[in-house]
């Protein structure tokens, strides 16, 4: 109704060009913003979308090639329950002792930095695991540079390490598999490395290109080689940024301090964050009061790929919402501002991840070409037949990317998964559990579940030829 009166064409005559589209509409229906392009094009209109205005007004400094400097690394460290995340941030946090401190890191503020011997630095996510990483992708933020991965040897890969991998991957961050608690007799590392290549991962010492460290994280033994190691892939990806423009970043956690107020640790990315500049991060906004590292210090300045809290912020941001430094304070209040209406708008807006129905519609359009595709079963043996018939329904106008497979219920990180890299799931002899199923509705992410792989098969290719009804 809204985009017909816009336009100046009757109600019916756009209703009848979305189920030319093959989308049955009511008046009263909101959109999605791939349909009101393409309705508002039939009628000769182009539509502007108010949210990329708002990315527009934010001028981006073209940097020169002179300008941008070497970075430090920004890490996650990700990995089955109890294979030694937590301990492996611990050990790297607690021997990174600055001269004339009395210990480590004390604070945590969500991501640190440590200067390892040689004085080169590296920056560590504080959130062990996919889940954290992936929220912050579905989000849109794109922060983490190299991905150790922890495999404990007196252990198999399990189902978490599979996902941690697959999160990786499908982020596009290269993978160090840090192969841990060699210090137990039960570990066998070439048991973790064989179960690695199986997987079509081939560490360096079989003859791949997976850089691979046994560590006892525990008692800290290999750490600091494996650190060399996170050096040597930050240098084959040469990061830079130019320190000298206004901050930019991204939100890592923020929270209410009853003495303080709120308190944002934000990641610098590029750029240099200063006390006293005006920040807008997500739908909030304010000028920094103070600023700390990770040791609790006082600091004025903060460069590249250096994490700090910030007071100053009138209110909580969300993890992955992105940060800028404003000039003028007006500006930033106003896009704030504005931000806030359209989460308004969005959270009734329907804003759609890509659905099986919806696929062949898009492939139709020759917008579409890749499908990412969830697999989860109930056995090894149907989600590796389902992977490899899905594998090759690929066809020339599109390409299947099963981004993740495995064995068990649908869970929460599945749905993030699919939300961060716009997939469908599939489950097969699976169902999501509970909490999963309702981050999906929330999501609007496409789950579909079978018990016949033939059935399952078939939907993928009748909706790949735009010939799949719709699931009520
Ligand atoms: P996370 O769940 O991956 O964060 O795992 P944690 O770091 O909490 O470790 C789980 C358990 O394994 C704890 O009891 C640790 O003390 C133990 N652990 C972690 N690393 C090592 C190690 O290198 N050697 C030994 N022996 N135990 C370890």
């Amino acid at each position: 109704g809204e985009i017909a009166s816009m336009m100046d064409v009757p109600i019916t005559k756009v209703i009848g060009t979305c189920m030319s589209l093959g989308i049955m509409v009511t008046m009263n229906q909101r959109l999605d913003a791939e349909t009101l392009t393409i309705v508002a094009d039939e009628f000769g209109f182009e539509v502007e979308f108010i949210s990329t205005e708002i990315e527009e007004t934010i001028k981006v400094v073209e940097d020169r090639e002179e300008d941008l400097k070497s970075r430090a690394p920004i890490v996650t460290v990700m990995g089955h329950v109890d294979h030694g995340k937590t301990s492996l941030l611990d050990n790297i946090r607690k021997t990174n002792v600055i001269a004339g401190e009395s210990g480590g890191i004390t604070q945590h503020i969500g991501a640190y930095s440590v200067t390892l011997e040689n004085g080169k630095r590296i920056t560590f996510l504080d959130t062990p695991g996919h889940e954290a990483f992936t929220a912050m992708r579905a989000r849109g933020a794109q922060v983490t540079d190299v991905a150790i991965i922890v495999c404990a040897a007196d252990d198999d890969i399990m189902p978490q390490t599979k996902e941690a991998i697959s999160h990786a991957q499908a982020a596009g961050v290269p993978m160090i598999f840090a192969i841990n608690k060699v210090d137990k007799p039960a570990a066998n590392p070439e048991r973790i490395k064989e179960q690695l290549a199986q997987m079509n991962l081939l560490v360096e010492d079989w003859g791949g290109k997976y850089q691979s460290h046994e560590i006892s994280a525990k008692f800290g033994q290999g750490v600091n080689e494996l650190l060399e190691k996170v050096l040597l892939e930050a240098e084959i990806l040469d990061l830079k940024a130019n320190p000298n423009k206004p901050a930019i970043g991204t939100v890592v956690e923020a929270q209410l301090d009853k003495g303080r107020g709120y308190v944002t640790t934000i990641l610098v990315q590029a750029g240099t964050l200063r006390v006293g500049d005006y920040v807008l991060a997500g739908k909030n906004h304010g000028k920094v009061k103070a600023m700390y590292d990770e040791r609790g210090h006082s600091i004025k300045v903060a460069g590249p790929s250096t994490p700090v809290s910030i007071l100053g912020l009138d209110g909580a941001p969300t993890a992955g919402d992105k940060f800028n430094v404003f000039e003028d304070e007006r500006e930033a209040k106003q896009i704030a501002a504005k931000r806030t209406q359209l989460l308004r708008e969005q959270s009734v807006r329907t804003q759609k991840h890509i659905t099986l129905a919806e696929i062949g519609r898009r492939i139709a359009l020759g917008q579409f070409k890749e499908l990412n595709v969830i697999l989860k079963g109930d056995v090894d043996g149907s989600v590796e037949a389902l992977s490899d018939s899905f594998s090759k329904l690929s066809t020339e106008e599109i390409q299947i990317n099963i981004i993740h497979k495995g064995v068990g219920a649908i869970t929460e990180s599945d749905v993030m998964l699919a939300s961060a890299s716009d997939a469908i799931i599939i489950g097969f002899n699976v169902r999501p559990a509970g909490a999963a199923k309702q981050l999906a509705e929330k999501e609007e992410i496409d789950i579909r579940n079978y018990s016949i792989i033939y059935d399952a098969i078939d939907d993928l290719k009748d909706a790949m030829e735009g010939m799949l009804s719709p699931e009520m």
